[in-house]
């Protein structure tokens, strides 16, 4: 069985879980969640770094921390992962969904300032796959109109806008480090603050509505509840995990991209000759390996795709439905139509893709699509 994802060991993971039990301190903030947060500070041009139990996690802290209430509205791609809209539905706020491209799932840019009223508080971008949305306009308009830009930086770990760490332009930030990521702590995740305003609040919301991350670095001497928040960082044995993938980020990617490069090579063919639809990179982004898919005609031939890899025990899967057609959206909003966010929900296969797919398994995928679309008409 070849399956769709397989979470990648280092071999430090467990070394460095033994050293923070033998330490004693298991709780959060400790050593190796700071070195964790470091990291990301140092190597993404991220201002405050704070490591969570989740994206989703992260995602609702961004909600905490621009005060969204049921006065606001909050511009999000429908094809994404539920927690990019519920994070701000948890707050109250009226989600207003925005369509994809149509040649690629991430948000249609140009469509944006037409969905922007005067009750809208924020843009949240996801960067599918880890491609880069068009982030120098969408900071113009959030400029334009005073509103704050979250990326959801899911998948988006190591990949760059013109030269720019995904995660670090925005307002906020949101990683995910679960074991469908490219760096994984089972599941986990990050919040990225690169504006002032929020970096104080942010640890207050993070610990529980106290200030106490300030109280143990020595600055007040006693601490209490201050405001709003929950217990969203994630136990030093978690931190451990992570900084064992952390460590190997480069090898990781460089795996990772190497598999993608051979798919697209070899997968490309069928743009011209199948009218498939291949992932594209715009000049303005990174590749940083994340997934690999294809777009099929319809949603009969991607039935049959998935079905005739499954007879040759390999598990393609394809994943987001699109939100604004969601049983728990529809019931307090009126229908939408966004017709290439469910032309990708219809149409998208993921192929398998892990570190450790071997060239062998690859290869078999490969030939097998291939095969499959020469008795396509
Ligand atoms: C994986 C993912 C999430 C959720 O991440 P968790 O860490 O599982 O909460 C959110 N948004 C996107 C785009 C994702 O891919």
């Amino acid at each position: 069985m070849i399956p769709f994802n397989k979470p990648f060991l280092t071999g430090n993971e467990t070394k460095y879980i033994e050293q923070a039990v033998k330490s004693g301190k298991i709780s959060g903030n400790g050593d190796f969640t700071q070195k964790c947060q470091r990291f990301f500070e140092d190597n993404y041009g991220i201002k405050k770094a704070l490591l969570t139990t989740s994206c989703s996690d992260a995602l609702e802290m961004c909600s905490m921390l621009i005060d969204c209430t049921q006065n606001d509205e909050i511009i999000v791609p429908s094809y994404t992962f539920v927690t990019s809209a519920l994070a701000f539905v948890r707050q109250g706020a009226k989600i207003v969904f925005a369509d994809s491209l149509p040649n690629h799932p991430n948000i249609d840019v140009s469509k944006l300032e037409s969905l922007i009223n005067s009750n809208t508080k924020a843009i949240v971008v996801v960067h599918y796959a880890g491609i880069a949305v068009d982030m120098d306009e969408v900071m113009r308009l959030a400029d334009k109109y005073n509103l704050f830009v979250i990326e959801d930086a899911a998948q988006a770990i190591d990949s760059f806008y013109k030269g720019k760490p995904l995660g670090s332009i925005g307002h906020l930030a949101a990683f995910s480090f679960h074991e469908t990521k490219n760096i994984i702590s089972g599941e986990g995740g990050l919040l990225a603050v690169n504006d002032d305003r929020f970096i104080e609040r942010a640890e207050i919301i993070w610990e529980k509505g106290t200030n106490r991350a300030s109280f143990f670095r020595g600055e007040i001497n006693k601490y209490g509840w201050v405001d709003t928040g929950s217990s969203f960082l994630p136990s030093e044995i978690i931190a451990a995990f992570l900084w064992a993938q952390l460590e190997n980020i480069d090898v990781i990617q460089k795996r990772r991209v190497v598999i993608w490069d051979n798919y697209f090579e070899q997968l490309k063919q069928l743009i011209s000759s199948r009218n498939i639809t291949l992932p594209e990179i715009p000049d303005f982004s990174t590749n940083n390996g994340h997934m690999f898919y294809l777009v099929c005609n319809s949603l009969d031939e991607r039935t049959r795709l998935i079905k005739t890899l499954k007879n040759s025990d390999i598990l393609a899967v394809f994943h987001y439905l699109s939100l604004h057609k969601s049983e728990f959206h529809l019931k307090n909003n009126e229908s939408v139509e966004l017709p290439n966010a469910d032309l990708f929900t219809d149409r998208l296969v993921r192929l398998p893709f892990y570190y450790e797919l071997t060239n062998e398994n690859q290869q078999k995928i490969i030939d097998i699509i291939v095969d499959f679309y020469k008795n396509e008409i």
